[in-house]
Formats: structure tokens, C-alpha cells, sequence
């Protein structure tokens, strides 16, 4: 990681994707410019924090000329890292673990699972979306220097998991599981609850209407 960019807050960093994607698309289909208003249209973000958001990046829009997409898109390469692939390590090869491994964020090229581990003999040695999968009792010897690690094993085990690779120098989790995770405070924890998020949707659905 350079050391020359400044830093970018964290909800600025948040949307970087979301921009990177869209422009890429605008850029593949010839386009040279873009104005705040259009991204802000295609990404859902309104076009004030849009403007802030590209001021941290030094991309100074222009009044009725927009943003340049190339600059863009050059400086979004260099900050997400898209020319280094981070490898990841998955647990669990059940339903969800499997539908990770057969997608495997092949639309988003920086990041690729390249190892699984489970504890199920019927999985264990096979190879699933082209990944292998080892014995958990392998995990110390396989991992090498992966740090970060996708958790979609049932919740009973996902703290002891935890715990082996934060010795094994884990830096980031993404827990798919329920289980509420201790860690170190310098290792990042992103915990996405399917079934909560999919209940708080109808919660929302129910109760507030979008238009209000
Ligand atoms: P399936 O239908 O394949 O069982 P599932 O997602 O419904 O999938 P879960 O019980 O959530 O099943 O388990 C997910 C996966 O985690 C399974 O493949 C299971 O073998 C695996 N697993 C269970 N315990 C461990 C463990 N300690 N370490 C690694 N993987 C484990």
C-alpha cells in the first residue's frame, strides 16, 4: 500500500466500489465525462456527498464539463488495488460457502477465494468452483499468508475458528455466521446476518413507505 494518498474517511471509502463499478461501465461503453449528477442518478448517492466524496480524491469537477472518467478510474484502480488480487480463505463448504466458491467475486477481479476448508470427509480433498478444500485440522499449514477469511460455518464453531486464525495472523473476517465474534482490536470484523438483514427489509417494508 502506497503511503502517498491521503486518507479517505471511512463512508468515502465505503462508496469507492459503487463509483469504480459504474465507472468502469461508463468507461467501457466510450464515455470521457461524467457530471454529478448523472453518478449520483446511477449510484443512488446524492450529488453533494458525491462532489465531497471526489474532492478527497483531488478530482476537482468542472462546472459543465462533470468529472474525467479516465482520472477517475486511474485513481480508483490505485486505491482499491485492483492490480494486486487479495486472497481469501473460506470455512464452511455448506450451502452458502458453496455458492461463494462457485461465484467466487469473479465481476470483481481484486479479490479471489483461493482455499476452503470444512470438516466434512465428503467434502474434504475435493475441489468446488475450482477451489480446493482441506481439513480444518489443515487450516495452520495451508492458510500461508492469506488474511482475510470468510466464516460461513455453523455458529457453534465460528469463535474457535476465530481464534486460530487471529494466531495465525488473520487481519479481516467477513462472518456470515450469527455468532458474534471476539477478536483483538486491531482485526476487522464485517458481520453480515443474512436472515437479519432479510427481516429488517420487511420490517422496513411494512412499516415505512419509501416515499415518506
Ligand atoms: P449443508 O447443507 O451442506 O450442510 P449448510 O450451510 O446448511 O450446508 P451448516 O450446518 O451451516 O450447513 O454447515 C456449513 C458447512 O460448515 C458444512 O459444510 C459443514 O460441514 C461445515 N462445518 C461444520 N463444522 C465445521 C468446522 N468446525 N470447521 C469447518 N467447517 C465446518
Amino acid at each position: 500500500m502506497s503511503n502517498e494518498q491521503p486518507k479517505i474517511p471511512q463512508a468515502t471509502a465505503k462508496r469507492l466500489p459503487l463509483y469504480y463499478r459504474f465507472l468502469k461501465n461508463l468507461h467501457a461503453s466510450g464515455k470521457q465525462r461524467v457530471s454529478s449528477a448523472e453518478l449520483s442518478e446511477a449510484v443512488k448517492v446524492d450529488s453533494a456527498t458525491i462532489r465531497r466524496d471526489f474532492s478527497y480524491f483531488g478530482a476537482l469537477g468542472k462546472k459543465g464539463y462533470g468529472y474525467n472518467v479516465n482520472y477517475l478510474l486511474s485513481f480508483f484502480r490505485k486505491t482499491l488495488d485492483q492490480d494486486e488480487i487479495t486472497e481469501v480463505a473460506l470455512f464452511g463448504v455448506g450451502n452458502l460457502g458453496t455458492a461463494f466458491l462457485n461465484y467466487n467475486f469473479s465481476k470483481n477481479n481484486n479479490t479471489k477465494i483461493v482455499v476452503a476448508f470444512d470438516v466434512d470427509p465428503e467434502k474434504v480433498g475435493k475441489e468446488v468452483g475450482g477451489v480446493p478444500v482441506y481439513h480444518l485440522d489443515e487450516l495452520e499449514e495451508k492458510l500461508g499468508d492469506i488474511t482475510v477469511a470468510i466464516l460461513t460455518v455453523p455458529a457453534q464453531v465460528a469463535q474457535p475458528i476465530t481464534d486460530r486464525l487471529v494466531q495465525r495472523g488473520i487481519k479481516g473476517i467477513l462472518n456470515f455466521t450469527p455468532a458474534r465474534l471476539n477478536v483483538p482490536e486491531n482485526i476487522r470484523v464485517h458481520h453480515i446476518d443474512l436472515a437479519v438483514e432479510l427481516q429488517s427489509l420487511v420490517y422496513f417494508l411494512k412499516h415505512y413507505s419509501n416515499d415518506q
